[in-house]
């Protein structure tokens, strides 16, 4: 199926393109605005992103929202994740205050939900992925994005942080991995 990605974030291009091969997945036009990420919750500002994409081009968009949980800190950041430490703020910054944040040992949780578009056919669909871990005691790794030099995922024994993982490692735990391979049977499916 052809799909565009309605994402600007370079990380996720390089994800979901390799989650979603055996589909046409083009990159978001730069004329295309995105909305603010201003929805109560994942599927709200997916949906929201989706949308806007899918109204603009016509043609069936996908689009998610992702980010990190911390039971201890009330599921915080979670929606936050990307802006947590400040609206300009880098993977590096958000990192350091999830380090000052959460001791090590803490329960960390990845959310991932996808959402899909298709104007021509009146479709709206969301799909959700979950990714339980654990806070290392120290950043590891140069792979991933993110918070991921500090989130040891429970689903993978060896101990590794997500960033120590390959990439095919890290999708077949990763919350955007659960997400889109929930969308694939879904699009399977139909
Ligand atoms: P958004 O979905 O563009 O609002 O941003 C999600 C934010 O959550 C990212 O900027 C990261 O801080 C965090 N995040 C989401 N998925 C991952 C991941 O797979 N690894 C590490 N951090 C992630």
């Amino acid at each position: 199926m052809k799909l565009v990605l309605a994402t600007r974030n370079a990380h996720k291009v390089r994800e979901m393109s390799a989650l979603l091969a055996g589909h046409d997945v083009a990159p978001l036009p730069d004329e295309v605005d995105l909305p603010p990420e201003d929805g109560e919750t994942f599927a709200e500002n997916a949906l929201g992103k989706a949308r806007a994409a899918a109204a603009a081009l016509g043609v069936p968009v996908i689009a998610d929202d992702s980010g990190i949980c911390v039971p201890a800190l009330g599921g915080a950041p979670g929606i936050r994740s990307a802006r947590w430490a400040g609206e300009r703020a880098t993977d590096a910054d958000n990192l350091e205050k999830l380090r000052d944040s959460a001791p090590a040992a803490a329960e960390l949780e990845y959310v991932c939900v996808l959402a899909f578009v298709d104007p021509a056919a009146d479709v709206e669909e969301t799909f959700e992925g979950r990714c339980r871990g654990l806070m290392a005691d120290w950043p590891r790794g140069e792979g991933g994005f993110g918070y991921d030099p500090v989130f040891v995922p429970l689903d993978e024994h060896s101990g590794r942080t997500m960033a120590e993982l390959t990439t095919r490692e890290k999708d077949s735990i990763s919350h955007r991995g659960r997400a889109a391979r929930l969308f694939l049977a879904w699009l399977a499916s139909r």
